[in-house]
């Protein structure tokens, strides 16, 4: 049975919009914003509510609540990853992907186990610390044991400059007995998209394979929690249908979830649909979302659901990514490549050109808005004033799930989160940066050391203190 109910939704937008209900009702709206300010969410009416903001003034104050929950939650961390794609082999045929599986134009490659060891070394030597592990789906029985293989893979490599610390998945859903196993492999977050709720539109956009079944998809997220895995991230494929219904869709799945399982997921991500290889609804695709809607979807579900992390890619660009975490966006990958091979040059292959706005010639799986090497990226948010955080803390010590949300809901979140960020920033100024981002890094984490904690004990600040001083001092991997 679904929890989507599709014409439940679709009379509520259509009514929402002819009684333009609320819109000029500033008292009703200042009641929204307010109680969006206790950060404890908001209900599906208001959500349903601000969908339908037009004014300038009203989205002026959308978006000032939208940045005061972001900062009194995220204060100015922004939590940075890196996907790192090792097959683009699909059995799929999703539309508007240049993976799909009759799409000729692009060259096939998986990973070898030592290809992936290289680009895993890559990421290290880059800073990264969180990986996003991205795979077509391949629907043979080899793919899942492939997946977990890599896992390890990419855990096993400890380099002078680190490791990585916590992968996140993004492939094929599972069965239960399937995510069972997958989740032995002490991943971070389960990722998958729905990529639209609406069930026509999906039937007319996966034409083949196992993905075409709406309902296997839509019920992934269930199936991955009943197995044990905790962190589960959702998100839609924006451009695909009418943004309103698939915003209220995905505040369906997560009360669905939190009833069901108790809690959320751990991380919402918000994709706009970029231009791939071959695929002419990436081109012209059905309901393109410009970029004050895109705004204020972000801003809406920061609102909606203060705790759960944000998560935008480098699909979009500079200045959308500056407004986006203002508006609430708490995690950015950052000097990404979105095909196989594609940081250590493993897959290079001549005359295959996947990714149509750069002219290398690696099999991208669709166009990026943001090329910024990481190191530029990181210069950037720290010109911005953001502290770059690669923390994996909470996943380490066991703070997932409900345990994530318990700890998160009262705002203790600042007392871990922040001091981790601060303590990962640090060790990439040690590892990585050069002196002028060295200087300006160093001035930031002793600005805030000395603002952000000042409500805290003298035992607090002495300990986090001694702590940077150990990471200058050669220690590393200290955290809360
Ligand atoms: N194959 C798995 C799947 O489909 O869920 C995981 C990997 S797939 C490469 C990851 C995501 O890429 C998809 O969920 C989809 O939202 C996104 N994607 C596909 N084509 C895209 C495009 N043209 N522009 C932006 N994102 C796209
Ligand atoms: Fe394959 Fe995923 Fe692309 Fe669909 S979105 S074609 S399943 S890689």
């Amino acid at each position: 049975m679904s929890f989507i109910d599709e014409t439940q939704t679709q009379i509520e937008i259509k009514s929402e919009e002819k009684l333009q209900m609320h819109k000029d009702d500033k008292v009703y709206l200042r009641e929204i914003f307010d109680k969006a300010k206790e950060l404890k969410g908001i209900d599906y009416q208001d959500v349903l509510t601000l969908l339908q903001l037009k004014d300038s003034e009203s989205i002026t104050e959308l978006y000032r609540t939208a940045r005061e929950i972001k900062d009194k939650i995220y204060g100015k961390r922004v939590v940075l990853f890196a996907p790192l794609y090792v097959s683009n082999i699909c059995s799929n045929e999703c539309l508007y992907c240049g993976f799909r599986s009759s799409n000729h134009l692009l060259q096939r490659r998986m990973l070898s186990q030592e290809e992936i060891k290289r680009e895993t070394k890559q990421l290290i030597n880059d800073g990264h610390k969180r990986v996003l592990l991205v795979a077509g789906e391949d629907c043979s029985a080899r793919a899942l044991d492939y997946m977990m293989e890599s896992i390890s893979s990419v855990y096993s490599l400890h380099l002078e400059k680190g490791n990585i610390r916590r992968i996140n998945v993004n492939m094929a859903p599972l069965s239960v007995e399937g995510f069972k196993k997958l989740s032995e492999c002490k991943i971070g977050t389960y990722q998958i998209f729905q990529e639209t709720y609406h069930r026509e539109t999906y039937k007319r956009l996966h034409l083949k394979g196992q993905k075409s079944d709406y309902d296997y998809r839509l019920h992934a997220m269930d199936r991955a929690m009943e197995a044990g895995i905790e962190d589960v991230g959702i998100g839609v494929l924006f451009g695909l249908y009418d943004y309103k219904f698939e915003v209220l869709a995905l505040l369906k799945h997560i009360k669905h979830l939190e009833k069901s399982f108790g809690v959320g997921p751990h991380t919402i991500s918000v994709p706009r649909i970029e231009p791939a290889l071959g695929s002419e609804v990436s081109y012209n695709p059905p309901y393109p979302v410009d970029d004050e809607s895109f705004k204020k979807i972000i801003a809406i579900l920061r609102l909606a659901v203060p705790y759960t992390g944000l998560i935008l890619s480098t699909r979009e660009g500079e200045e959308m990514r500056r407004n986006a975490l203002e508006l609430g966006i708490s995690q950015i990958s950052a000097g990404s490549k979105t095909g196989p091979g594609g940081y250590s040059g493993a897959s290079e292959v001549s005359g295959v050109i996947g990714d149509i706005k750069s002219d290398n010639s690696l099999q991208e799986q669709f166009s990026l808005g943001d090329h910024r090497p990481m190191v530029e990226v990181i210069k950037d948010i720290v010109n911005d004033g953001y502290i770059p955080s690669f923390c994996t803390g909470c996943y380490r010590m066991g703070r997932i799930g409900h345990d994530f949300m318990d700890l998160a809901k009262p705002g203790l979140i600042h007392k871990h989160c922040t001091p981790n960020a601060l303590l990962t920033f640090k060790e990439y100024l040690e590892d990585f940066a050069d002196s002028d981002l060295k200087i300006k890094g160093e001035q930031m984490i002793d600005k805030i050391v000395a603002n952000e904690f000042a409500g805290e004990s003298i035992t607090f600040v002495s300990k986090l203190k001694t702590k940077l001083l150990s990471t200058a001092n050669g220690e590393r991997d200290l955290y809360y």
